[in-house]
């Protein structure tokens, strides 16, 4: 009777410590769009009701993530969305994490999704005030069109190498990072989110433990401007 007693509570223990492990996590994906890519494709996009974003990277989210690629998702649904413990970040989250879905919204939606299945997985490291932070100083920290426009990457619809895009961001950043395209209207692939790899604290970037799957990019991409309809016509890139 006693040693049933003990392989029950063993088995309990080891239970409990596998749970807590499932739920933890190695490093974080930093992921940030081009908002005018995510309007310049088939997907329907509305700009939020506080008005256009800026041409600019926007933050899409900041997703734990495992060393083998996989990544836990909706971890704790006793932690909900509580947009009164983050009053004080929403007007940067306005400007930095601006909402593209339809119909045209105030981002409370895309905000509490992304805190849902993702920050609700890095609680063991931040609560929902520090993941949000978190975030907003990455976003501070990581200037992407500044980091390309010094390399003369400018948004301007053109057409760039994927690898001169990589290297300008590697080089700006000193870290390896990930890149992944989407498809404007006229059927060319373009440079849509860019990954950024954070250690667990959610604050030193690192090169990252693994290059996530993604939506491959062409090896000429086009950096496009919000609004624009891009032709080519014989190599030349115009636009309307
Ligand atoms: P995730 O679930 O974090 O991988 O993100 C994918 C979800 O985020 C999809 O439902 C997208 O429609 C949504 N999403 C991506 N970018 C935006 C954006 N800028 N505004 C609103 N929703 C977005």
């Amino acid at each position: 009777m006693r040693f049933i007693y003990v392989v029950l509570i063993n088995l309990i223990i080891f239970q409990f410590i596998t749970l807590l492990h499932a739920q933890d996590f190695d490093f974080f994906y930093f992921a940030q769009q081009w908002n005018p890519a995510s309007c310049d494709s088939k997907i329907k996009c509305c700009y939020p009701t506080n008005g256009k974003p800026a041409e600019d990277f926007g933050i899409h989210g900041l997703w734990p993530n495992y060393f083998n690629g996989s990544f836990p998702k909706s971890c704790n649904k006793n932690v909900r969305y509580d947009e009164t413990q983050i009053s004080d970040l929403i007007s940067s989250m306005q400007k930095n994490w601006p909402t593209l879905s339809c119909p045209s919204n105030n981002g409370t939606r895309f905000w509490s999704h992304e805190w849902k299945k993702h920050g609700t997985c890095s609680l063991s490291m931040l609560d929902i005030h520090s993941y949000f932070q978190a975030a907003l100083a990455l976003k501070e920290k990581v200037n992407l069109l500044q980091i390309l426009k010094n390399e003369g990457i400018q948004p301007n619809g053109g057409f760039y190498n994927l690898e001169a895009i990589k290297k300008a961001i590697e080089k700006g950043i000193g870290h390896t990072i990930g890149v992944e395209c989407n498809i404007d209207l006229n059927g060319n692939s373009q440079l849509y989110e860019v990954y950024v790899c954070v250690d667990k604290s959610g604050s030193n970037i690192i090169d990252c433990p693994i290059i996530p799957e993604t939506k491959i990019c062409n090896e000429i991409v086009e950096f496009a401007v919000f609004g624009s309809r891009n032709i080519l016509d014989e190599g030349h890139a115009y636009s309307l």
